[in-house]
């Protein structure tokens, strides 16, 4: 027997059209890639999408039509999230950090039709548009007196697009497995490979991110998204902001410290999303500032972070400054990303700070919408007992099915299984804490020692500002622990105090082979440490 209620199909557009009804004053607030801060709200925000879907389809795109952007986080940004699913379209989000030749790739292998590229990325533009056949036409995030210099074919003005534009028009019933956005994966080998979520994916992603035990999002938020809005989804902030009406600020290109700070201050900010090395260097603007700065002005509430391990130290951090309590997660663009939370449970309540750190530390417990496990070599699920190290699978309505194209072959096996490559345990409360990603991995005589644990209690170092843990070749272990220190500024540290300060917190046989202090470590076009650059540069650094 079928149910008799409504089929209404799940759909981003129905996420901006809510917001626009119900919380239409609430305001956006972004920091301009031209300069100024732009104060907009969600009924404009909702105006101009249903504008843009306008000139959308004068521009001849339509259903299924791949559209890229290449820009940072600003609500002209936000307005193409929903403008170009809303019709149908898919958002390609390019992540304008990558390589050249890596842009390039996507924006062939995507087929895109048309970019939106902020006037800071016109060269790169300029660059690559000549190699990309699909393209129709290129159109500048911003106003007719902002347009680049640089001589683009087909090149048009957002502003003018959108002010040719009258009334918007219903947005239309899609199916809900129709897809709506494409995120390629930075993957380390090979070329990247395009995630392509369906519409009721992020709708229901969406309830999760913005659940009590997920970011527990309401109205009266006020969100700093400093995670990218071409990276994952942005975590999914934008839907679940939208879908309760939460006050964005989105900070544009400016993620130093110093911006970070003066929008979470000035904006009121009760929660902020973003990477650890973000908030690294959040932290290192207060050190260097605190006497001049009133940090009693911050109501920061809660902060979501992952995309790699959040330290304790971290942790800690935001709770002695602000009480504000860092929401540990674990995801990856395959996964939405949201498929595991650091939230407490019921036991936890009454227990001291120390204890609650170490906790919030761990990557957290599978959310309503993903199933997860640890297995060993043969597939077999590992007890849930918090020792046991394996491979970490994950299956749901928000985790992919498969590449777009069919890049990678079948990425699933037959019981919807998807091999994350990272390697973890589970304890028996369902906490995940993830050892490593499986290349990343130090096997030191047989056994394996973790480079994320590693590198946490290296940051517990009050002048430790970054580190990071990388297997190098060993004539007798095949591999031996090296850790890179960036310190803070005007601190001072060698080998033989870290290694000091590290003996009481792991393994002895777990201790580096060698300590060095570096000026910048590399990171990823995400954030990311790169540990491909850091094993190709320190390779022969203990050879004999
Ligand atoms: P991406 O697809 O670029 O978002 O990268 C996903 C990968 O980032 C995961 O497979 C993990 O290796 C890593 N990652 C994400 N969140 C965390 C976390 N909280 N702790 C450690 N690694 C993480």
């Amino acid at each position: 027997m079928q149910g008799l209620m409504q089929r209404t199909p799940l759909l981003l557009s129905s996420l901006i059209t809510h917001a626009a009804a119900n919380h239409a004053g609430t305001e956006i607030v972004s920091q301009t890639v031209e300069g100024p801060i732009a104060r907009s709200t969600w009924g404009e925000v909702a105006e101009r999408a249903g504008k843009l879907a306008g000139a959308l389809r004068r521009l001849g795109v339509g259903e299924g039509d791949r559209v890229a952007t290449l820009a940072w986080n600003t609500s002209r940004h936000l307005e193409l999230y929903f403008g170009v699913t809303g019709i149908g379209a898919v958002l390609h989000t390019v992540n304008p950090r990558l390589f050249l030749p890596q842009i390039e790739y996507m924006l062939r292998h995507a087929e895109d039709s048309y970019v939106f590229f902020d006037i800071g990325f016109a060269e790169i533009i300029a660059e690559v548009a000549p190699n990309v056949p699909s393209l129709r036409g290129l159109i500048a995030l911003t106003d007719r007196a902002h347009m680049p210099s640089l001589a683009l074919p087909n090149l048009l003005c957002y502003e003018d697009l959108l002010g040719a534009e009258s009334d918007a028009h219903p947005w239309p019933t899609l199916d809900e497995n129709a897809a709506s956005i494409l995120c390629y994966t930075s993957g380390t080998t090979g070329n990247p490979k395009g995630v392509l979520y369906s519409h009721r994916a992020l709708l229901l992603h969406s309830f999760c991110a913005a659940a009590a035990d997920g970011l527990a999002v309401s109205c009266l938020d006020s969100g700093l998204l400093v995670v990218p809005l071409f990276h994952a989804n942005a975590w999914g902030v934008p839907f679940a902001a939208a879908m309760v009406g939460a006050k964005l600020v989105l900070p544009g290109p400016r993620l130093d410290g110093a911006s970070l700070f003066s929008l979470m201050q000035t904006e009121r900010c009760t929660f902020a999303a973003g990477v650890p090395t973000v908030w690294f260097g959040f932290f290192d603007y207060i050190d260097r500032n605190r006497a001049a700065l009133d940090l009693t002005t911050i109501r920061l509430d809660r902060v979501l972070c992952g995309g790699s391990a959040a330290p304790r130290a971290l942790i800690k951090r935001f709770d002695e400054e602000f009480g504000a309590f860092l929401l540990h997660a674990w995801g990856m663009t395959e996964t939405s990303p949201i498929a595991t939370l650091g939230r407490l449970l019921p036991k936890h309540i009454g227990l001291d700070r120390e204890a609650r750190y170490d906790i919030q530390a761990k990557q957290g417990r599978p959310v309503y919408g993903v199933e997860i496990r640890v297995v060993d070599a043969e597939g077999r699920p590992l007890p849930r007992d918090g020792r046991s190290v394996g491979a970490l699978m994950v299956r749901g309505p928000w985790v992919t099915a498969g590449y777009f194209k069919g890049e990678g072959g079948v990425v699933i096996d037959a019981e919807h299984w998807f091999n994350t490559g990272d390697v973890a345990t589970m304890d028996e409360d369902g906490y995940v804490t993830l050892t490593d990603r499986a290349k990343d991995i130090i096997k030191s005589g047989g056994e394996w020692i973790s480079s994320i644990e590693l590198e946490n209690a290296a940051v517990g170092h009050p002048d430790v500002l970054e580190a990071a843990a990388i297997g190098v070749a060993h004539p007798k272990w095949v591999e031996r622990p090296l850790l890179l220190i960036r310190c803070k500024e005007g601190a001072v540290l060698d080998k033989a105090t870290m290694l000091d300060f590290l003996a009481d917190k792991v393994a002895r046989w777990w201790l580096p082979d060698d300590v060095i202090v570096v000026e910048e470590l590399p990171h990823t076009a995400t954030g990311k440490l790169s540990k491909v650059t850091l094993r190709k540069a320190y390779a022969n650094h203990l050879a004999p």
